[in-house]
């Protein structure tokens, strides 16, 4: 049996005063979804702060990104031990926007996760087609080697052992959320390739989640819950998607 787990993507949103308030409302409410875990992901430099609030109510937090590196002369970057030090205990890896926008390859998300994962953190692997590749009928193609490269690198049991999150690129942001049965579709074939191992590992939908199509969503047999950008920044939104991930 998989627990569900929801996961709020806050992006690069909010200040020290929004973040602490969200996070405070959120660990109040941690009764209405006890069943589920949660995790958030603030912009790294709330981070401290959203655990301090978040950690002792038993939610998660993550950062959005990591370094592939362990230390060095990488200005601006962020390792898998500094996030640990903080109080994370995921990391996002591959978001598409970290692909599209800063040019993240398949190889360089391959070591991010290698790297959260010597560092003790649950990397949660963002896959997910553009629109020009699901009109190519790529889908399954494309979401195969981006899994497979990371599977190349530290070999399927320890991707088996992160979280592997299904993002359509052209439904994150945009209120164009995949149908339920495009969804499961890509998930089922995403635990086929995970074989065996796979029968344990959460996979998540990510693309404009809101309360009112995540039900039907989270009720497919291979979706485990969600990855929330936009409505995980409203506390009662973000709290209503957690309860229909049960
Ligand atoms: C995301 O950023 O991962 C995401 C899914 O965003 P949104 O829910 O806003 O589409």
């Amino acid at each position: 049996m998989r627990k569900p787990l929801i996961a709020g993507n806050w992006k690069m949103h909010g200040s020290t005063a929004s973040a602490i308030e969200l996070a405070d409302t959120l660990g109040s409410c941690r009764h209405l979804f006890e069943g589920a875990d949660m995790v958030v992901f603030p912009p790294a430099v709330y981070i401290q702060h959203v655990a301090e609030q978040l950690v002792k109510n038993n939610i998660a937090v993550g950062g959005q990104t990591v370094s592939e590196h362990a230390k060095g002369a990488y200005t601006g970057e962020i390792s898998a031990g500094m996030l640990k030090d903080l109080g994370c205990s995921y990391v996002l890896v591959g978001h598409s926007e970290r692909r599209a926008l800063y040019v993240e390859t398949s190889q360089s998300v391959a070591e991010k996760f290698k790297a959260a994962q010597e560092n003790k953190l649950t990397p949660i692997l963002c896959v997910g087609e553009s629109l020009l590749e699901r009109q190519q009928d790529k889908t399954f193609a494309v979401i195969n080697s981006q899994i497979a490269a990371v599977i190349d690198l530290v070999g399927l049991e320890a991707v088996c052992n992160g979280v592997v999150a299904y993002e359509p690129v052209w439904a994150i942001g945009t209120g164009q959320v995949a149908s339920p049965e495009q969804a499961q579709e890509v998930h089922a074939t995403i635990r086929k390739q995970l074989g065996e191992g796979g029968s344990t590992t959460r996979l998540l939908y990510g693309g404009s989640v809101k309360s009112s199509n995540a039900a039907a969503l989270f009720s497919q047999p291979d979706i485990d819950g969600g990855l929330v950008g936009g409505a995980s920044l409203e506390a009662e939104e973000f709290l209503k998607i957690a309860q229909l991930t049960l």
